[in-house]
């Protein structure tokens, strides 16, 4: 069995969802698919979602969502007469949404409201069942997933027919509708597949798998064919972007593969993502800005026992979690991202450090990036030196480098505005 989750763009018009029938039908063991709401059909369009934080803000103002509530109907109702569905029963839908939103049911409520509307037609357009997320997936107050909701779905699933599911919420744990983060239908689709006991996790889209590196930096990046569920994770902690990290969880303890596929080109074979692939060397490659450094001296520094704890413990005072740290006989060196402290709250904190600590010197910098080389077997690959050498000869300076903590990556520091380039340098010296 197959569970298949379909992003926003693969539901945005009627057309799209014929494509999605058409693939659900291509394969019967595709029994259980678990939709976004409608994203958008070009890029001037709204995505459905965004317009139902705008209702809600509205609500809140105390002001009707009417105006932009009206918009999203006739989304929905445009879909429902062009699939020839029942329209009076989708209006008297959208009417009870639009009442719950003005009435202030909140921002949960709201949002959720387009994976549901979704769910609705699809299920009314494929004759498969529609299952409430919300009467199923518990959400702790935490954001993890409460384990009662792998036992509730995997009962209903066991009835053995066919299954819509919207994405993005379940309810909290006294069953009011609570969402995920935003892209949080992936782990939905996750959520589903572990319930189910899935062959196959496949996750389509609008784009044929995950790329080497960002397509919008190297225009003839390549697919990645195979990946492990590490690499997904350590390839998304520096920026690349397909597949929402959380989704990862629930399927890997049962070793559930996922296949990200391109609803627009179903016969694309897309990224295959399992535990384990034999694929030694580079995979991809990408990189994230917005790091600040954070540099200190203090001669015989760590001779002091509880120096650097006691360091760390002031940083967090001021909301500083380090992400990378480097350590120098009398010196260390922290990144962060930037958008931890203000310059106000940084001046603050470097005056207090050296202060409080005695320190010869420190200072903070912004304007970091961090370049990450994931792939398998790392450590015994030349990727490192090799994107070292393209980065050097082209003058792209190197602020540090973190080699041999995790086999799967090899990061490189650099300057925020070269951080693009380097993406280039790096993939075309890698692949
Ligand atoms: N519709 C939600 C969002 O736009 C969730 C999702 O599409 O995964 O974030």
């Amino acid at each position: 069995m197959i569970v298949c989750k379909f992003g926003g763009s693969s539901l945005a018009d009627a057309g799209q969802i014929k494509k999605v029938k058409a693939i659900l039908d291509s394969d019967e063991r595709r029994t259980i698919a678990v939709v976004s709401a409608p994203g958008k059909r070009d890029s001037s369009d709204e995505k459905i979602t965004d317009m139902l934080y705008e209702c809600n803000a509205l609500a809140g103002q105390n002001k009707s969502c009417r105006p932009v509530f009206d918009r999203i109907a006739e989304r929905y109702l445009e879909i429902a007469s062009a699939l020839k569905l029942d329209a009076a029963r989708l209006s008297a839908a959208l009417d009870d949404v639009r009442q719950n939103i003005d009435a202030g049911r909140g921002l949960d409520y709201a949002a959720s409201r387009g994976e549901y509307l979704s769910a609705q037609i699809v299920a009314a357009y494929l004759g498969w069942e529609f299952v409430d997320a919300a009467d199923y997936i518990v959400i702790n107050s935490d954001g993890t997933v409460n384990p009662l909701s792998y036992e509730r779905l995997s009962a209903r699933f066991a009835e053995g027919g066919h299954y819509v599911l919207p994405g993005f919420y379940g309810s909290n744990e006294r069953g009011a509708v609570k969402i995920f983060s935003r892209g949080g239908s992936d782990i939905s689709g996750a959520i589903a597949a572990c319930a189910a006991n899935a062959e196959l996790y496949e996750n389509w889209t609008d784009v044929s798998g995950i790329y080497a590196a960002d397509p919008r930096i190297v225009k003839d990046a390549h697919v990645i064919d195979k990946i492990t569920y590490i690499q997904v994770r350590e390839l998304s902690d520096v920026g690349a972007s397909v597949f929402h990290e959380e989704a990862i969880a629930p399927v890997i303890g049962k070793n559930i593969p996922i296949n990200i596929r391109n609803t627009n080109r179903s016969g694309d074979p897309g990224t295959m993502i399992s535990a384990s692939t034999a694929v030694t060397g580079p995979v991809g490659v990408s990189a994230k800005g917005g790091y600040s450094k954070l540099k200190l001296r203090k001669l015989m520094m760590f001779k002091r026992p509880g120096m650097r704890h006691a360091l760390l413990t002031m940083l967090h005072l001021y909301g500083v979690r380090p992400s990378f740290s480097l350590f120098g006989i009398d010196s260390i060196v922290w990144f962060f991202e930037s958008r931890q402290a203000s310059d106000s709250v940084l001046d603050a904190m470097v005056s207090r450090l050296k202060k409080d600590f005695q320190l010869d010197d420190v200072f903070y910098e912004r304007g970091h990036a961090v370049l990450g080389i994931v792939g398998g077997a790392m450590d015994e690959s030349t990727a490192f030196v090799d994107a070292c050498q393209a980065l050097r000869s082209s003058g792209v300076r190197i602020n540090f480098v973190n080699y041999g903590s995790s086999n799967s990556t090899t990061l490189i520091g650099v300057r925020d505005e070269d951080a693009r380039k380097a993406v280039e340098l790096v993939y075309r010296a890698l692949f």
